[in-house]
Parts: structure tokens; sequence; C-alpha cells
């Protein structure tokens, strides 16, 4: 049995709730199996505490070089790799390890035999016992950030007998998908704010779109208006619990504890809540019938091309977090309001919130496509399964059909290779463009604004937010605006790296927990290799100020500048439900820290 645990977006506390489930069903005998497929941020070991028995680098095989004794100079290669990871230059063949899917096209087209494959570490997964829970995390390496997927396949081949607890990564993008696509049960952690509320609809869609129906789970329920009941209702979405805002729940959590074994009261709320899911998945409800994929005609689309790092561009400041739901987006909001002109640029894709702040008025959209998606004429296919045998990213599967055997494509799985092309001799695979989501282009009081919206379980979000960027970065050359302020992705993958590569300081918005700041030093890790500047805020730090005084150490020792710290206040959300930035909504003890963090930011990047 997988039951999967995801959310929208980052910081609703979704692995809050695997780890205390996971914790209460051990405690009443059942065997469990705890998957950690967050893999740019795992957080589960940090609350579980399992003793680590053993750890596995992954390492894959993958095209590194050509064996010019062998290669002819043919270009078939460069021409079958759909990722421009191969360029034939002069006499010489190079290969870019950081653009290779390894999908194996290039090895499958050189007939002179000539790919010398090379090891290469993408992460590794550590695998322990906390009591009688199995336990495995995968971590990715910060240089690998393509490889989340693959990473996650890896921590999954750990599923077994039992109840298998995979925490998701949050968001709608492929490793979410990967995640939970064939899981029993998938369980959506939100909370009632205007952020999470959008997110969760985001959700709920990517949820769909995979043929799963979720249940939802409401953590830090104060709800402050109906918003979220109504669209339970109107979504006919199953609530299986709610989980009350309550200030010694985030103390437990911020130190790394379990509330279930600090609190007999939440035992109590947990132990409910477990014995719900089980019969939840028991009672498996038929899911909603999957949409066929759809390929839009006569549309124009937009491909996107890397961030032009020479081109000219605006001093760019990104506000990032290693962790989500750290309030980035809230003070990237107010530093908008405080730049009072700048570009702005939403690259969260795959959960942005920031337009439910600025309230952008649409000017220009248009598609956008990140690569091709495969589809089989069942016409012409003779069954053969070449494609099946061949696809790397299992995107090829099969069901029987009057007694034959009928070969298709898994649209959310499928890479837009072309190998399965390649191999099938009977032309019945074709490849089309597909539309991975949409951009905009709007007006804001504060300025113009790029943004956009990854399609529901679509790929390629790193493509979409260079894609914004490199439209924020024309507007700002066409209105000659020389300050730009990007909200970037949570995580550490390739949306973060399209985010952040070539900007001119990155703010690093962290929380006082043992999650947050094991997050944070995973993002400085990422930020130096970039060899970017950078600054960290700890927000709501008097939470816990021995844990904010340990984040500013740690950042100081990765380079990293000290900002300031912001204190928790109910009017950060008071102002996200007014829709407007906490600058224009109060002056307070909020705002009085971050107009201060802001005059530091002036001085280190737009001077
Ligand atoms: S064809 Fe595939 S395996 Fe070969 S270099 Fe390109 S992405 Fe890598
Ligand atoms: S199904 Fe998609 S991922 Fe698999 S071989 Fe074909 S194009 Fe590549």
């Amino acid at each position: 049995m997988k039951i999967a645990v995801s959310s929208g977006k980052g910081g609703t506390g979704k692995t809050f709730i695997s780890t205390n489930i996971a914790a209460v069903l051990e405690k009443s005998g059942k065997q469990i199996r705890y998957l950690d497929c967050d893999v740019e941020e795992p957080n589960g070991h940090l609350f579980l505490k399992p003793e680590i028995i053993k750890e596995e680098e992954i390492i894959i095989d993958s095209p590194g070089s050509a064996d010019m004794s062998k290669c002819n100079l043919c270009g078939k290669c460069q021409n079958a790799c759909r990722y421009n990871a191969i360029a034939l230059i002069k006499d010489k063949v190079l290969f870019f390890k950081n653009l290779c899917h390894v999908c194996g096209a290039c090895k499958i087209v050189c007939s002179a035999n000539a790919i010398v494959a090379i090891k290469r570490k993408i992460g590794e997964i550590k695998h322990g016992k906390k009591n009688s829970i199995d336990f495995h995390y995968g971590l990715l390496d910060v240089n690998e950030p393509r490889m989340t997927v693959a990473l996650i396949k890896e921590v999954k081949k750990n599923t077994g007998d039992g109840i298998n607890i995979l925490d998701s990564p949050p968001g709608t993008a492929c490793p979410v998908v990967e995640t939970i696509k064939d899981a029993d049960l998938c369980i959506l952690v939100t909370d009632p704010t205007p952020f999470g509320i959008n997110d969760l609809k985001l959700a709920v869609d990517m949820a769909r779109e995979l043929g799963q129906e979720p249940v939802v789970l409401v953590n830090r329920a104060e709800y402050k208006n109906d918003d979220l009941k109504n669209y339970l209702r109107e979504a006919d979405l199953e609530l299986l619990g709610e989980i009350p805002d309550d200030r010694e729940i985030a103390e437990i959590y911020s130190v790394g504890d379990l509330v279930v074994e600090k609190s007999e009261k939440y035992k109590k709320i947990f132990d409910v809540l477990a014995d719900k899911i089980l019969e939840r998945v028991k009672n498996k409800q038929s899911v909603r019938i999957k949409p066929d994929k759809i390929f839009y005609n006569n549309v124009v689309i937009e491909k996107t091309e890397p961030i032009s790092l020479d081109a000219k561009k605006p001093k760019e400041l990104v506000i990032i977090s290693g962790k989500g739901g750290t309030g980035k987006t809230s003070i990237a909001a107010a530093f908008c309001a405080l730049a009072k002109k700048s570009v702005i640029a939403d690259c969260d894709v795959d959960a942005s919130d920031l337009h439910l702040v600025l309230k952008p008025e649409l000017k220009k959209k248009g598609y956008f496509s990140g690569g091709s998606k495969a589809l089989i004429d069942s016409a012409k296919c003779q069954s053969c399964g070449f494609c099946f045998d061949k696809c790397k990213f299992d995107a090829v599967k099969w069901k029987t059909e009057n007694n034959k055997t009928v070969y298709f494509i898994e649209q959310s799985s499928c890479e837009g290779c072309g190998v399965c092309g390649l191999v099938c001799n009977y032309g019945a695979v074709s490849l089309k463009e597909a539309i991975n989501g949409e951009w905009f282009l709007s007006e804001t009081r504060f300025g113009p604004m790029a943004h956009a919206k990854l399609g529901a379980a679509e790929e390629n979000s790193g493509k979409l937010v260079s894609l914004i960027r490199n439209k924020k970065n024309r507007i700002a050359n066409e209105q000659n605006i020389n300050i730009s302020i990007i909200d970037g992705s949570p995580g550490t993958g390739c949306p973060v790296v399209a985010s952040i590569a070539g900007c001119d300081y990155a703010v690093i918005v962290t929380e006082p927990t043992v999650s947050g700041i094991h997050d944070m030093k995973r993002i400085l890790d990422v930020i130096n290799y970039f060899k970017i500047k950078s600054g960290i805020i700890v927000n709501k730090y008097d939470l816990n100020p021995a844990k904010s005084d340990e984040a500013v150490k740690i950042a100081a020792q990765n380079n990293s500048n000290f900002l300031g710290m912001i204190p928790y206040d109910e009017s950060v959300t008071d102002a996200q439900i007014e829709g407007i930035s906490i600058i224009e909504y109060t002056e307070n003890k909020v705002t009085k820290q971050i107009r201060k963090i802001w005059d530091k930011i002036k001085d280190e990047c737009f001077k």
C-alpha cells in the first residue's frame, strides 16, 4: 500500500504530517516504510531520526565522450539528441553532461559504436531504521539539478510489503508526478491562507490529471474566512482532517521532535487521522477519468533559450528559500512595494502566488513548449515492443485489448527524447510539440511583471523559468528599468538553478526550525556553487530564537551576509487576505524590519 503525502506549496506541514502518521501507525503494530522522495530537500530524517545502516551512492552510466578511433564524425548523435547535449565542433564531439537526460538516443544512432559512457554520481540514498520503521531517503547532488526524477525512481525501488509512506516534493511539476502517480492514496496538505488555497487548487488539478482523486488535510486550521471550505465543497473534495494552529506544535516541530511523542492530545488526533487514512485506502474511490493529453493546433508556441549571461540586463535580485512556505513570496511582494518601480518576475512557476498580491493586469499571453511528447499510432503499431524495451523513462506502457498487446505512451512520464521513434521499424511513433504551460506579461502598480503557469502535471519548469527571465530582461531593456525583483522557486533542482543563474544577489528566506536550517544549508551549497553573492533573512525568528542564532552562524560560515530577522505576526496573513503587500497594509514591527533589510539590500545589490 502506497500513501503519498504532498502539497501544492512547501511549508504547509507535509513532512510534519507524514512523520507523525508514520510514528502512530508503527506504534499500532503496522509494518511501515518511510520513503522520502523530496530528494532536493529531504526532511523526514530530521524528525524520525533513523539510525542509518547503509549509504548508497547512485551512479548512472552517461554518455561522456566519443572514441575517436571509431568515430567517423557523421553527426548523427548530435542530430538525435533533443536536449543539445552533444555538439560536433571541427573534428571533436563534445558532450555537455549537465544537459544530458541519459535517454540513450546517441548510442542507438551511432553505427560506429563510438559513444563511451562515463560513471556519473547523481546523489545518494540513505537506508535506516527507526524502531521497526524502514527508512529510505534520497539526497540529490547539488550539481545534478536535472536528475531529480531519476533519483526519486531509485528511492521508490525501496517500496515493499506493508504501508509505504511517500513524502513527496511540493509543487505540481515532474518530481511530484513521479512520486504520486502510482499511489493508492494521495493526501494533499494545505493551510487556509490565500497562497495555500491557490496552491491546493493547482495540486488538485495535477492529481486529477494523473487519474488520482486526492483527499485534503488542513494544517494550521485557523479559518479567517470561508474560502477554503467553499473551494472544497465546489471541487467535491474530501476533507480528511484538520490540525489546529497551535504554538505548541510549532515549538515542538522547530526542534525536530514528533508531536505524537510529546503531546497526548495530538497523539489522539493523529491516531484518529491514521485510522481514517487506512479506511480510505481500503475503500479506494474510483478515480476520475483521466483526460487525453491536449495538443493545441494552430497556436503560437514559444520555446526558450538559455539565459544569456552576456546580454544587457537589469540588476537582478532573486528571493529564494531552500524550503517552501518560509514567507518568501510575502517578502518579495514587500520588496516590490519598497522599490516602487522595478521589473518583476515570478519564477515560482509551478506554485506561483505573487499575482495574488500584485494583482497584475494582463497585457499579453502565450503558450510555452519545453519539448515534445511521443504518440503511438495504433493502426501502424505491430506490437513488437522495441519502444517499450528502449524507453529509459518507463513512459511506454501496454494493455491487452481483443487478445492483442496494445502499446501506448504515458504522457506524464514521456520526456520527448524520441528514442521510441528511432527504434520503431513501422513508423508508428510520432513526436508532437507539447504545451507545458502559459506565460503572461502584465502591468502592476509596482512595474511590469513576467509570470507563468506550468500546466498541471507538466515538466520543463526550468525552461519555463528561463523564458520568464528572458522576457523580463527584454522588458527592462525596452523600458529602461535597471532594477528587477525575482520571486524564485523553492528547492535545489532545475527551476531554482534557472531562477538564480547569473543573478546579482540572492536573498535566502529561512525559518528557525531544524528543517528550515537544513534546507538553508542545501540552498547555500547551490548558491556558492554558482558563486552568487547572498544574504539571509530569518523569518518568524521569535518562534525559536536559539535556532535563529544558529541559522545566522551557519550562513556566516557559508559566506552569506546576515540581512535581518522578522518577527512572527498575523498581519502578514491578513495582508495576504486583503491581496496587498504588508508594506501597504500596515506599519508595525514586521514592516520596520523589512524596511531595514531593504535598505541593506539596496547597498549590497543595486549600488
Ligand atoms: S542523446 Fe540522450 S543520452 Fe545522448 S547525449 Fe543526448 S540526452 Fe544524453
Ligand atoms: S516514450 Fe517519450 S521518453 Fe520514452 S522513448 Fe519515447 S519519446 Fe522518449
